[in-house]
């Protein structure tokens, strides 16, 4: 596909709905030495997070303590966890860095995001692995199959396969699973319902996706996830990683590798260097858990649309947009997920007809041309702010480890599908190191498109883990 013109002429827009513009652009644009000094807050806050005290960081320790070898075999199952879908995948190692996968998507059922019975989510992952293995296995199996299960929520881990919810994020509110093992719960309703599955290993999705990427890949430095929600992961040495004293296996030296799931989404929680806006502020307050996930709440996908919906909303009571419409749909709060924004900066800028129809058909509202220019304005610097101030992780996990070139595998549907954030993440970087103007593939260190870490990767790591305890190690 061609990328479509990114600007297009604004002489047709009147001069008030330019100041308009000018105001948003104040608002949402964050310059080079911003973006420097939240890389270098971004370090201490990360050197904190592995400290004994801890900080805002969580910097969960994930218990993958090698590289893949790329020689890992055998069938396993996976599941992920996502924010809409639950995700089924039958992956088979081939022992040679590569592997084949099948998988089945369900839908969530939308009320399951906050259903007041936590069994209920359980039985229902559990009910769609019966379903999935019924087709897959027509025969039934001889015996039970390991299962890596991707779940991407902050979970506090002492071994591969434990996680204890933190607290949920990207909207999820299910009361009685923070403070309790997430495994333990998934694995009571497989055994309750006779479904021959252990769950080895509980990943979550950045690791997956550093851990799959390295199997393809020996350049690759970190696995992150610019998606409904916002992390990395990156691999840190036992010794260095403060917390870690005294928890430590006695047959793992200090020297060993540690996996970590940074978490950063909760970066700046504090609100100390973070530019945050009125709109960042609101969305915060009126979430289900604020002062909660700031860094998250200003650059994933789970927030873009409503950025953009509070803006209009502004502007529209300020009597400069949609005169005289019903906005009633608008003012429903999440009204809009990423993928408005994401269409709008699709639509060939001319006269951006695709973004009239959007609001017409999902909104009601009708939109003239200077309108439709300013929600594309505004859409491009939610969208520009969000890769920036996201790239700030990335340059942070870099700079701290030392690492001066190096592939960022990089997953989730906003770097997947957002037009252009792929790029302003490479110019976010660049910003941050101070690199010529280039091709951006040129770049020392780039981010890459991933291997599929809930898939390939938990099964990877499935292995790993059995290898492991089949070796006699803990
Ligand atoms: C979660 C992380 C996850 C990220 C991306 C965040 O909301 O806390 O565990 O990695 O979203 O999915
Ligand atoms: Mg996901």
């Amino acid at each position: 596909k061609k990328p479509q013109a990114r600007k297009g002429s604004m002489t047709d827009v009147p001069q008030e709905l330019l100041n308009e513009i000018h105001g948003f652009q104040k608002d949402f644009t964050v310059d080079a030495d911003t973006l420097k000094a939240i890389t270098k807050n971004f370090i201490t806050e990360l050197d904190k997070g592995l400290s004994k005290k801890g900080g805002n960081i969580p910097m969960i320790p994930g218990w993958v303590m090698q590289y893949p070898t790329g020689k890992e075999s055998g069938d396993y199952l996976a599941i992920d966890l996502g924010g809409t879908n639950l995700r089924v995948i039958l992956v088979k190692l081939g022992g040679d860095r590569t592997f084949d996968s099948t998988q089945s998507k369900y839908k969530l059922p939308d009320e399951l995001r906050t259903t007041k019975n936590r069994d209920e989510l359980f039985a229902f992952i559990a009910d769609s692995l019966d379903n999935f293995i019924k087709e897959q296995f027509p025969n039934g199996v001889s015996k039970n199959l390991p299962l890596g299960f991707t779940f991407s929520y902050p979970a506090s881990q002492d071994k591969i396969n434990e996680g204890i919810l933190q607290r949920w994020t990207k909207g999820f509110d299910i009361p009685n699973v923070e403070g309790h093992d997430v495994v333990q719960l998934l694995q009571e309703q497989l055994t309750k319902k006779s479904i021959p599955v252990d769950v080895v290993a509980l990943i979550n999705d950045t690791v997956g996706t550093l851990v799959a990427s390295l199997y393809t890949d020996g350049e690759t430095k970190m696995g992150v996830i610019f998606g409904t929600g916002v992390n990395g992961a990156y691999y840190d040495t036992c010794k260095d990683i403060e917390k870690l004293q005294g928890r430590l296996p006695d047959d793992i030296p200090g020297d060993s590798l540690m996996a970590v799931n940074c978490e950063y989404g909760s970066f700046d929680n504090e609100h100390v260097v973070l530019p945050r806006n009125r709109f960042d502020i609101q969305i915060d307050n009126e979430s289900p858990r604020p002062g909660q996930q700031a860094f998250e709440k200003m650059t994933s996908g789970y927030y873009l649309g409503e950025l953009l919906r509070l803006a209009l909303l502004e502007s529209y009571n300020k009597g400069l947009i949609f005169k005289g419409q019903d906005v009633s749909k608008l003012e429903k709060p999440y009204i809009m997920d990423t993928s408005v924004p994401s269409r709008v900066e699709d639509d060939p800028f001319e006269n951006l007809e695709n973004t009239d129809e959007i609001f017409t058909k999902e909104l009601g509202i009708n939109t003239t041309v200077p309108e439709r220019k300013l929600i594309r304005a505004l859409c491009e610097l939610i969208g520009t702010r969000s890769a920036r101030v996201a790239s700030c992780g990335v340059a942070g996990i870099c700079q701290k480890r030392g690492y001066k070139t190096g592939h960022i595998a990089a997953d989730g549907s906003v770097y997947n599908r957002y037009p252009g954030f792929k790029e302003a993440v490479a110019e976010g970087l660049r910003a941050i190191y101070g690199w010529e103007k280039a091709d951006p593939s040129t770049y020392p260190i780039t981010t890459v498109a991933a291997e599929d870490g809930s898939g390939a990767g938990a099964a990877i790591i499935a292995a790993l883990t059995q290898d492991r305890l089949a070796a006699g190690k803990s």
